[in-house]
């Protein structure tokens, strides 16, 4: 009797009772708020009122009060959330390196449990194809996500991101689809991401406070999902986990933004679990608990067996029985300052009453007493230091991979979608695993300076974007990615020479940067410097075996230095990457019909007019290779049809 009564209990919580008998998986909802603080929700304690909707919904769930993100960076604290694996496991670090396929991912798991999964995402930098989230797409069966960088003028809520209420509109048309199956949704609202700049009336009713404004919007929005479900009967029965993927600092340290340091402004982060059932008294516990928790927790609540490889804990135990586990850590990481400026990564341990951040001059923080980690014991107490610092260093031992990191070489492209979002790009390949270096509590002024520097160039203000850019390289000559950007602002004002310069300083600074090495030799192409850029493409082709552009640009050089067999090659591995690239089949056309070899030539001009009809040059080249092979009449015929199109490219 006792057995099964318990039993009873047990699906009265976690199964939920609003279910038709017999049926087994619950529906799943995962809500990221990106950029969230803790401290601005009502049900944490804030007195500002901005979260009526959060707090009605945390009054029937669970609320996890001292709950931390393992990385205060998008993708990475992405990764963790939906794996339930750690950053040093998923070594997803920075943007964009692409998710493992070897990682536990809970779309994966739940599809191949009988679920329909859709991701709805707000911003560019979660993105699956051509944004920062490689891989993130794998296991959704829709992942809505299209975004791209703006045109001069072109809204960033159009382009980069969308406002929340768009992402909540196109979820809940796919759930209204999909509300007969078990289906698995992520949804993600980037709003309270910088640039602060909620839409009306929140604008007008936050303006000294737009970062509030933002938290109000977003509320809202989260009002208006939850009404839609309870119209659509879907509240009650759906296992909803809501938190922050980090959280913002608003200059606390001296850091505006996130990603630098790990202080609770940026790591404490907000996590809402509601179990399916009726609506049920809200809950808070204090036990210290992680965002890697979260995808255990889910699998646990709707009864799908977990991977071996999750290394988060499930939070069913803790929630059934409220018993405080008193003794529970929480790791966090940033490999930010370390791949984005070369200075050493941090790495922290919340545990017992302290925070420990492990950084070339260590940092201990009594949590108890000094909630704005003011006052730094780690002179005083050096023993604690030690063994928090030695049982830190265990747990990453313990969970770490063994696989290796891909390394973060980003395309001119990618850099510049990252700085449209506010991040500075990785530039720099040095050793993520070793806590040595510049500090980074000692470089904030240039962090703050970069995050200033990319705001105006988001904007299109490079003029003012470069002094402020001077202002770091004059600070500090090894910050790589303050060249890189440098060298992008002179570029945009139409200061070859100066880009130049930078250009060059970065790839001495970093000579495995081969995007850099790229960069700079297509720009003395431009300035008709043939032999440099030969050289600096010759690199560049070396470090990007992937790159179809280098070798493009490459092959240009040794055409205009008549190194023709060097052309013909180097093209020719251009279109192994890119088959139907019209610059590259033209010009291997153009070589071969130099090299009086028009039989070559004739089926990659034939390419290159397939691939853009209206351009005369294709045409004109044929007729040079149908005249050398005395086919007058199609020669004829091409000239005609080249002058024809060059006649309407100029009217
Ligand atoms: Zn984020």
């Amino acid at each position: 009797m006792r057995v099964r009564a318990c039993l009873l209990l047990l699906s009265g919580l976690f199964s939920g009772m609003s279910l038709a008998f017999g049926a087994t998986h619950n529906n799943i909802i995962i809500i990221t708020l990106d950029t969230t603080r803790a401290d601005r929700m009502g049900f944490l304690g804030s007195t500002r009122k901005l979260t009526p909707n959060l707090d009605a919904f945390a009054g029937q769930s669970v609320v996890f009060s001292r709950a931390y993100s393992q990385v205060p960076l998008t993708t990475s604290s992405h990764a963790t959330i939906l794996s339930g694996t750690y950053p040093q496991y998923h070594n997803v670090f920075q943007p964009p390196l692409p998710l493992p396929a070897r990682i536990p991912y809970a779309p994966v798991i739940l599809r191949r449990a009988g679920y329909h999964t859709a991701a709805f995402v707000g911003s560019m930098m979660l993105q699956a194809e051509g944004g920062g989230a490689p891989g993130f797409n794998r296991g959704f069966e829709v992942y809505d996500a299209d975004f791209h960088n703006p045109m001069p003028g072109e809204n960033r809520y159009s382009s980069l991101e969308r406002r929340g209420d768009e992402v909540v509109s196109r979820a809940l048309a796919w759930i209204e689809k999909h509300s007969a199956t078990p289906f698995f949704v992520w949804i993600h609202l980037f709003d309270p991401h910088a640039p602060y700049d909620p839409p009306e009336p929140f604008a007008s009713r936050y303006p000294a406070a737009p970062y509030d404004g933002e938290i109000a919007y977003v509320d809202s929005v989260m009002g208006k999902l939850f009404d839609a479900l309870r119209v659509k009967k879907l509240y009650d029965g759906t296992f909803i986990a809501l938190m922050a993927d980090h959280g913002e600092s608003l200059g606390e340290h001296g850091e505006r933004g996130h990603g630098l340091f790990l202080y609770d402004p940026t790591i404490h982060v907000p996590l809402v679990i509601k179990l399916p059932g009726t609506a049920r008294e809200g809950k808070e516990l204090d036990t210290r608990v992680e965002l890697a928790d979260v995808l255990p927790t889910v699998l646990d609540a709707v009864g799908v067996v977990k991977p071996k490889e999750i290394q988060g804990r499930s939070l069913l135990p803790l929630i059934s029985t409220g018993k405080d586990s008193a003794g529970w850590s929480a790791y966090s990481e940033t490999d930010y300052p370390r791949g984005s400026f070369g200075w050493s990564p941090l790495r922290s341990m919340r545990t017992g009453k302290y925070l420990f951040i492990e950084a070339p001059r260590p940092e201990l923080y009594d949590q108890t007493t000094d909630a704005n980690e003011e006052r730094d014991l780690a002179s005083s107490s050096v023993a604690i230091t030690q063994t928090l610092g030695a049982q830190l260093d265990a747990f990453r031992d313990k969970t770490r991979s063994e696989a290796n990191a891909a390394a973060a070489d980003l395309s001119p492209d990618q850099a510049a979608k990252l700085r449209a979002l506010g991040y500075v790009a990785a530039t720099n390949s040095g050793d993520r695993e070793k806590v040595q270096g510049a500090d980074p509590k000692d470089k904030i002024q240039i962090f703050d300076a970069m995050i200033d520097a990319n705001s105006l160039m988001e904007q299109g203000r490079y003029a003012e974007a470069i002094p402020k850019l001077q202002a770091v390289v004059a600070k500090d000559q090894s910050v790589v990615s303050a060249y890189q950007a440098l060298a992008h602002a002179y570029e945009k004002t139409g200061d070859r020479e100066n880009a130049i310069a930078a250009l060059r300083k970065e790839v001495e600074l970093a000579p495995d940067l081969a995007w850099g090495h790229f960069e700079l030799g297509k720009m003395l192409a431009e300035k008709k410097d043939l032999k440099g850029a030969q050289g600096e493409l010759e690199l560049a082709v070396a470090g990007l075996p992937q790159s179809a552009d280098a070798r493009y640009e490459l092959a240009k050089v040794y055409v205009n230095t008549l190194q023709l067999d060097s052309a013909v090659k180097m093209a020719k591995e251009a279109l192994k990457l890119d088959p139907k690239n019209y610059d590259s089949s033209l010009l291997l056309g153009f070589v071969y019909v130099n090299q009086n070899n028009p039989a070559a030539a004739i089926p990659h001009l034939k390419v290159a007019s397939g691939e853009r009809p209206n351009a005369s040059r294709p045409h004109e080249y044929l007729a040079q290779a149908y005249g050398a092979l005395g086919n007058k009449a199609l020669a004829k015929k091409e000239q005609a049809l080249a002058d024809e199109l060059k006649q309407k490219a100029a009217q």
